[in-house]
């Protein structure tokens, strides 16, 4: 399993397609929503078809519980809810009583779930680019999940600019839906945090990669490269046989759930969103860099150490 972990807005699901395009791996979306927008809203995969029509999701459905219909996706959301909080980590990482008995329960749920996609698509290695850090430790739980964490980080001054602007939900198909939008400093204390929780795995024996988003739209085929290294996955099947990853060219994924950029099937055509730098002000610029420092920081520390340790493993190869 490869996660996608990193503040919204940092690229990852321009990531998880350029991952998905390589053989062996299967992209799912964020798995994360899979119960509300999915199964109980029936919003749009990201192969452009109502959740309830798409063949890849049907099958999978049908593999884990012989049917979505077999599936309360309002009551597994709520359960996902009750354990899959930031502010819940300290007992997610040791969890005790009924809390833990919640834990168990959506784990063996998901882990069908996790189970049946790897059936379905062949794939040898599933993405999920749910994103939050928390989903991370839940996974760390759930039976049969081998966890690969791609930690995408990008300059937060971009993603502050990029929560400020208005932007339009393309899978809600009954209504208009804006995306959410946030202050810069809001984001700012996000993006910490985030940043920090997924960085923090590591303390607890989870493998972390980390990736920026300005060197993947400089060189996405040499990052990816050093992703399907890191991850160490070779495919199980044939590429003849992937029913449902050679139907959708360019990188498109049957991802449940996700940014806007999930549907666009012009193909991938990368370039740096570099807008901020001539549309945020100065002085919400300055809020966004003290905010974010101490972070930000240690994440550059961390960079080097793996960029050390990498030169190092292959000076003794
Ligand atoms: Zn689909």
């Amino acid at each position: 399993m490869v996660y996608i972990a990193g503040v919204g807005r940092s690229g990852s699901t321009l990531l998880e397609r350029l991952i998905a395009d390589r053989k062996g791996f299967s992209g799912l979306g964020e798995v994360i929503h899979l119960n509300d927008r999915g199964i109980r809203d029936n919003q749009l995969c990201g192969c452009g078809t109502p959740f309830a029509d798409c063949e890849f999701w049907a099958d999978v459905g049908k593999v884990a519980f012989g049917g979505w219909e077999n599936v309360d996706g309002h009551s597994q959301h709520l359960l996902r809810r009750s354990v899959d909080r930031n502010r819940e980590l300290v007992r997610l990482i040791f969890p005790i009583g009924s809390f833990r008995d919640r834990i168990d329960t959506y784990s063996s749920y998901i882990g069908s779930v996790y189970a049946a996609c790897k059936t379905v698509s062949g794939a040898g290695a599933l993405i999920d680019s749910s994103k939050h850090p928390s989903y991370a430790y839940l996974l760390r739980r759930v039976p049969n999940v081998d966890l690969s964490v791609v930690h995408i980080v990008r300059d937060p001054r971009g993603v502050a600019y990029s929560w400020a602007k208005k932007m339009r939900r393309p899978e809600v198909t009954n209504g208009d839906a804006m995306m959410p939008r946030y202050g810069v400093a809001r984001i700012a204390m996000r993006w910490s945090i985030w940043n920090l929780l997924t960085a923090s795995l590591r303390l607890f024996g989870v493998r972390v990669l980390q990736v920026r988003y300005e060197q993947l739209v400089a060189d996405p085929a040499g990052q990816v490269d050093r992703i399907v290294e890191f991850v160490g996955v070779t495919s199980t099947i044939k590429d003849a046989e992937r029913q449902y990853d050679s139907s959708q060219p360019q990188g498109r994924v049957h991802s449940v759930a996700g940014n806007p950029m999930r549907f666009d099937s012009r193909g991938l055509t990368i370039s740096a969103d570099e807008e901020w730098r001539e549309a945020l002000p100065l002085r919400k610029r300055l809020v966004v860099s003290v905010v974010t420092w101490p972070t930000a920081v240690m994440l550059r520390m961390i960079e080097r150490r793996s960029r050390r340790d990498h030169s190092r493993g292959m000076a003794s190869q």
